[in-house]
């Protein structure tokens, strides 16, 4: 199974990405992460992306689409993906339309994890603790649900009219979260 995980920033996509992961024997396909291991190790496309990522904006569909590409036609990953954030804007999900046709595979199931802003700030001012994340901090967590929403409108309209597209309340408990989730599995 290819699964999407959508849903602005802490609405709990990793830590069910993670649950699927391991239900599914799948893998983790965290566009933020690959791009947190490039500035990690001061790659050229980590120098590029350090000042947009800690500011909140995006990073460029280019960059971020040649790093999925290596993921999509991976043969070990073949119908293992479990995509966390990605795709975040209209281009990059025909772009992902694309490479999935070019490698015969699809998207089995898409979840919208939805939570209001409130709930966000909340979850990402704990997160912040545990994790200390240099794009956690109360502005850029503002500035990264706005930007989410806005760019990401398109992505919900383009796949909120297939069959396989399922929408969560994504403020409840996150065990509740994972029940739904589950329902829908079929495994
Ligand atoms: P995340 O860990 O998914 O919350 O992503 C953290 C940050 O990485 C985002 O605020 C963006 O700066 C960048 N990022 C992650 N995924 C993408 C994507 N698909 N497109 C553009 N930027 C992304």
């Amino acid at each position: 199974m290819n699964i999407i995980l959508f849903g602005p920033p802490g609405a709990g996509k990793g830590t069910q990405s993670k649950y699927l992961v391991k239900k599914l024997s799948g893998f983790q396909v965290s566009t933020g992460d690959m791009l947190r291991n490039e500035i990690q190790n001061n790659s050229d496309i980590g120098k590029k992306i350090i000042n947009d990522m800690n500011d909140g904006k995006f990073v460029s569909d280019e960059i971020v689409n040649s790093l999925i590409k290596n993921v999509v036609f991976d043969s070990k990953k073949r119908n293992k993906l479990i995509f966390d954030g990605y795709p975040r804007s209209l281009s990059q999900a025909k772009n992902l339309d694309i490479l999935l046709k070019d490698s015969d595979q699809k998207i089995d199931l898409i979840f919208f994890l939805n939570v209001n802003k409130q709930t966000i700030m909340k979850r990402i001012e704990k997160r912040k603790k545990i994790e200390n994340r240099s794009d956690d901090d109360t502005s850029t967590i503002l500035k990264r649900y706005d930007t989410y929403m806005e760019t990401t409108k398109p992505v919900l309209d383009f796949y909120s009219k297939n069959s396989n597209f399922k929408e969560i309340d994504g403020s409840l408990e996150i065990d509740e979260i994972t029940r739904k989730i589950n329902t829908f599995l079929n495994v």
